[in-house]
C-alpha cells in the first residue's frame, strides 16, 4: 500500500504519543501538543472558510512564534502551500513576492504590519490579510475561537503536492521562488532528525528564523519527535542565554555571528551558569579556532551543515566520522569547520567541468552537485532557471569546493564569485580571509573586475573600523606578505558599507555590476 509522505504526519505522531507534553514555550505562555493541535485545526477551518484550498499560497510575515508554527500545519492540512516571508525586506520586495507567488492570504504579525500596510490593498491575488499577535487586539484569537465547533475534515494530500514556496536570499541576483513538495520536506526531515539525533528529550530554541531556509525544516523534525520548541522573537544574546538557562535548552541552530555574541555574553556572565545544551548547529563556514572555542569554552558540541533553499535545505554535515573522533583537538576542529559529507538521502559530488570527481587532495576545486530526495521541483514560474540548475537529474549548486583525503568537503567559493585571472582560479573568500586578518578592516568583499591582459583581476571593497585609516599601498603590502602575487587585489575601494541581502549576506553581484557595465562577464 502506498502511504504518502506528508508533513501532517509529524504533528499527528506527536499528538498521539505526546499529547500532554509541552510542545511550545512562547514568551508568556506554553502549549501542549493537544492544545497546539486544537489551534491548528481551528486555523485550518478558518482558512477554509476564506476559500483556501489545495494549491493556494498562504504567506506568513512573522517572527518565530506560536502563530508561525501552527501556520505550518494549519496550511499543510488543507493541501495549501506555505510561503514564509523574510521579516527584513523592503515594501517593494514584499510586493514582488506576494504577487509572484500569487498568495491568496497573508498572515502577519501586528508588529510587522507597518512593513506591508501600504501595499496590501493593491496586490492582484491577495484576498485576505489577517493580523495576529497584538496584545491590545484579540481579533485573531477570537477569529480562531469562532471555529472551535466547526467540523474539519482533512483534505487528501499527495506526497508530490507542493508544501512550500520559499524565496532564495537573492545573494547572486533576484530572489527565486523554490517549490518543495511534501515528499522533499519529509525526507529531508527524516535525514536531519537522524543525523542530529533529535529525540523527545530535546528542547530546541528557535534562534534561526523559521521564515528563512536556514531555520527551515526544524519545525518538522522536532515536532515529529515530540520535542519542546521555545520561541525566540528577537535575536539578542542576553535573551538567548536567559531562555537557554530557564528552559534547559538542549539544541540550538544559529549563525556563527550570533553564536559569537552568545559566547561573549557567556564569558562576561561568568562560569556559574548551568547549561544543558548538547549541540549547536551552524550553517556557514567558521574558522577552526572558532569551533574550538565553542567546544572547549562552552562545552557545546559544534556541527556545521551545508545546504541551500533549493534542497530543503541540508545535504552535508560535519559531524565527525567515528574514525576521526580521536584525532587531536586541532585536527578535529579543522574538520568540523568544513561542510562535511553527504547526509542520508543525498548523493553529493564535487566535479570538474567534465563532470568527473575531483581528486581528494584538498586543493582541486570543483562544483558541488547533488542528486537528492530533498531537491526542489523547480523554480516557480521560471523554467529557464530550473533547466539551468537541474541537469540530467543533478542539481548544480553553484558552490565551489575541495575534498580532503578523508572525504570531507570544504566550500571554497560561489562559482560566480571565483575570479579567473590568467587561467588561475582565485577564491574571493580566501582573499577576504586575509583582509579580515588586518586589525583596521571591519568588512571586506573581493570581486572579479575586467582586465585587458589577465581577463579578470581581484578588486577589494573595504569598510574600515571606526577611527582607522589605511592606504591602498598598505593593504597591498599586507596582502603580499600572505598571498600569492596573482591573488593580491589589484585595486581597492574604501567604502562606508557593503551591499547586503535581508539575511545579511554580502551581495557581490551588486559590487561587480559597477565594474562590468556594458561588458559581459563569462560566468563559468
Ligand atoms: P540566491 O540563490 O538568491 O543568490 P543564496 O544562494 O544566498 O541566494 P540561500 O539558499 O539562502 O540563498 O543560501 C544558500 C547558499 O548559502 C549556498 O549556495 C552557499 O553558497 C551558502 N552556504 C550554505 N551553507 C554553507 C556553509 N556551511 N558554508 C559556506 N556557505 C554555505
Ligand atoms: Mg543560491
Amino acid at each position: 500500500m502506498h502511504v504518502p509522505l506528508v508533513l501532517t504526519d509529524f504533528l499527528d505522531r506527536a499528538v498521539e504519543l505526546y499529547g500532554e507534553k509541552t510542545a511550545i514555550i512562547d514568551d508568556t505562555f506554553s502549549l501542549t501538543y493537544n492544545q497546539l493541535n486544537h489551534r491548528v485545526n481551528r486555523l485550518s477551518r478558518g482558512l477554509q472558510s476564506l476559500g483556501v484550498g489545495k494549491g493556494d499560497k498562504v504567506a506568513y510575515l512573522a517572527p518565530n512564534s506560536t502563530e508561525m508554527l501552527e501556520g505550518f500545519y494549519g496550511v499543510f492540512q488543507l493541501g495549501a502551500v506555505m510561503t514564509p516571508l523574510n521579516t527584513r525586506l523592503q515594501p517593494e520586495d514584499y510586493q514582488f513576492i506576494l504577487t509572484h507567488s500569487e498568495s491568496k492570504v497573508l498572515l502577519v504579525d501586528a508588529a510587522l504590519y507597518p512593513l506591508v500596510e501600504n501595499i496590501v490593498d493593491d496586490l492582484p491575488f491577495l484576498e485576505h490579510v489577517i493580523v495576529h499577535g497584538d496584545p491590545s487586539d484579540q481579533g485573531y484569537e477570537q477569529w480562531l475561537h469562532s471555529f472551535s465547533r466547526d467540523p474539519f475534515s482533512r483534505v487528501e494530500v499527495e506526497e508530490t503536492d507542493p508544501a512550500s514556496l520559499l524565496y532564495t536570499s537573492g545573494t547572486t541576483g533576484d530572489p527565486k521562488g523554490v517549490i518543495l513538495s511534501h515528499r522533499s520536506n519529509y525526507l529531508h526531515a527524516l535525514s536531519s532528525m537522524h543525523h542530529l539525533r533529535v529525540s523527545d528529550q530535546d528542547t530546541l530554541l528557535h534562534v534561526l528564523p523559521m521564515f528563512h531556509v536556514n531555520g527551515w525544516g526544524s519545525p518538522f523534525y522536532y515536532t515529529a519527535n515530540g520535542a519542546t520548541q521555545v520561541m525566540l522573537r528577537k535575536t539578542e544574546p542576553s535573551v538567548i542565554i536567559d531562555k537557554v538557562e530557564k528552559h534547559q535548552v538542549s539544541v540550538l541552530h544559529m549563525a556563527p555571528t550570533v553564536l559569537n555574541m552568545v559566547i561573549e555574553a557567556y564569558e562576561s556572565a561568568g562560569p556559574q551558569i548551568h547549561q544543558d545544551v548538547r549541540v549547536v548547529i551552524a550553517g556557514s563556514a567558521p574558522p577552526p579556532a572558532f569551533v574550538r572555542k565553542v567546544e572547549e569554552d562552552l562545552g557545546w558540541t559544534f556541527i556545521q551543515v551545508y545546504g541551500m533553499t533549493e534542497i530543503s535545505p541540508l545535504i552535508t554535515i560535519s559531524e565527525l566520522k567515528s574514525m576521526d573522533v580521536d584525532k587531536e583537538a586541532e585536527e578535529r576542529c579543522r574538520l568540523k569547520a568544513k561542510a562535511g559529507y553527504s547526509m542520508i538521502g543525498s548523493r553529493v559530488k564535487v566535479v570538474d567541468e567534465q563532470g568527473s570527481h575531483v581528486p581528494h587532495d584538498g586543493k582541486t576545486i570543483g562544483e558541488i552537485i547533488t542528486r537528492s530526495n530533498n531537491v526542489m521541483d523547480g523554480y516557480y514560474k521560471n523554467e529557464e532557471a530550473t533547466a539551468a540548475a537541474i541537469r540530467d537529474g543533478w542539481l548544480y549548486t553553484g558552490d565551489m569546493a575541495v575534498v580532503d583525503e578523508l572525504g570531507y568537503i570544504e566550500i571554497v567559493d560561489r562559482k560566480k564569485d571565483v575570479i579567473i585571472s590568467g587561467g588561475e582560479n582565485i577564491s574571493s573568500i580566501e582573499v577576504e580571509g586575509t583582509l579580515y586578518d588586518h586589525p583596521s578592516i571591519l568588512e571586506a568583499a573581493v570581486v572579479a573586475v575586467p582586465h585587458e591582459k589577465w581577463g579578470e583581476v581581484p578588486h577589494a571593497s573595504i569598510v574600515l573600523r571606526e577611527g582607522e585609516s589605511l592606504t591602498e599601498e598598505e593593504v597591498v603590502r599586507f596582502c603580499r606578505e600572505k598571498l600569492a602575487h596573482f591573488k593580491v587585489p589589484k585595486s581597492i575601494s574604501f567604502i562606508e558599507e557593503l551591499p547586503k541581502t535581508a539575511s545579511g549576506k554580502i551581495q557581490k553581484v551588486a559590487i561587480r555590476r559597477e565594474f562590468w557595465k556594458g561588458r559581459s562577464r563569462m560566468v563559468h
